[in-house]
């Protein structure tokens, strides 16, 4: 166990904190006591959106997309509380309607309020830790098990570190815990004490600076940090300041840059490809049989090499290895990892 962060201000489960208030209010805001307070769940983003927040600017409203895509989250963080329950962990879910605030305060000038998701203790044993849910699509989900939380999901791994903190004063074990929207399936990582405590100290190393502006400026809306991000990066594009920030960013947002192709030449390239499917499946399945028979009559024989009709036959055996990624995830930190499991990203097309 790590020493309690000093200023950590627990809330309280009488908080009179409207549910609303509680999930929707700005990224960030000042406080009236000269802090400026961050969303737990905005704390890794760009301090110029978090700026453009606390400062009034009016950000654009989610579109229906999104918005089903956050509902679909909030939905869905029940069950996959309930799915640990089944599984042996003793959970404790937030009051969905009166959710306890908690606030790390993480330099004098910046703090950050949020309200975790549920606490909860492993099946048989082990130390009550936060738990903070997500819900992902099967690309997304199968990212997360096999990069780990801190390359996949930085910010959840920010906010269980804040929530831990803020709930118990001190760096301990949290729990991110990922519903696959697809498979309906769910996993969990636990990021121990000593990797939540750094992430602690990456996140006030990234707002420290947005509090040194506030120092610097008071409450200006016309001076404005930096820009974190560039153009084009999915940070920006996803930013509901954009069009404040970037305007001419926004525009060409818009444009679209793949060439143009019309739909009857879609339908085309359909076509053709569905005909040549089809022109391929009978021999496909000729040669899976000849095989599978050819693979049956080498192991009937015992033999790995045979000579028939002038032509070689080997029956190849070749070894696959798994990697346990929970496990990998759980002893190594992100950057060791990054060293060991890289990332390439290549774009297909499936017709079905
Ligand atoms: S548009 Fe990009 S740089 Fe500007 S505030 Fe948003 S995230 Fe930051």
């Amino acid at each position: 166990m790590k020493e309690a962060i000093p200023g950590a201000i627990s809330g309280t489960t009488d908080s009179p904190a409207h549910r609303a208030d509680a999930y929707d209010r700005p990224a960030a805001r000042f406080d009236g006591q000269g802090h400026i307070d961050v969303r737990a769940s905005a704390a890794g983003s760009c301090r110029r959106a978090l700026w453009y927040a606390a400062t009034g600017h009016e950000p654009a409203p989610p579109g229906d997309e999104a918005l089903t895509v956050m509902e679909t989250g909030r939905a869905l963080e029940p069950v996959v509380l309930r799915a640990m329950q089944r599984a042996g962990w003793e959970v404790a879910p937030a009051d969905p309607d009166h959710p306890a605030p908690v606030t790390v305060q993480l330099t004098p000038e910046v703090t950050v309020t949020g309200h975790p998701d549920a606490t909860g203790t492993p099946p048989l044993f082990g130390e009550e830790a936060v738990i903070e849910v997500k819900t992902r699509g099967p690309a997304a989900f199968k990212r997360w098990q096999t990069l780990g939380a801190e390359r996949s999901h930085p910010d959840a791994v920010a906010q269980a570190a804040l929530y831990t903190y803020g709930r118990f004063g001190e760096a301990r074990d949290a729990v991110i815990a990922v519903l696959d929207t697809g498979d309906r399936a769910w996993d969990f990582e636990t990021v121990p004490a000593e990797r939540v405590e750094e992430a602690i100290e990456r996140t006030r190393a990234w707002l420290a600076p947005l509090g040194d502006h506030f120092t610097a400026n008071g409450p200006d809306p016309e001076v404005l940090p930096e820009r974190d991000f560039e153009a084009g990066s999915w940070r920006c594009s996803s930013c509901p300041f954009l069009a404040t920030c970037q305007p001419q960013a926004e525009e060409e947002s818009t444009e679209d840059p793949t060439p143009e192709v019309s739909d009857e030449e879609a339908r085309e390239a359909v076509t053709a490809y569905v005909a040549a499917r089809e022109a391929l499946r009978e021999p496909e399945q000729a040669k899976r049989q000849a095989l599978d028979t050819l693979k049956a009559w080498m192991r009937r024989k015992d033999s790995a090499k045979a000579e028939l009709k002038g032509h070689a036959i080997s029956l190849v055996r070749s070894t696959r290895y798994a990697v346990d990624h929970k496990r990998l995830n759980a002893l190594l930190d992100a950057e060791t990892r990054k060293e060991i499991v890289t990332e390439q990203t290549s774009e297909s097309i499936r017709i079905t």
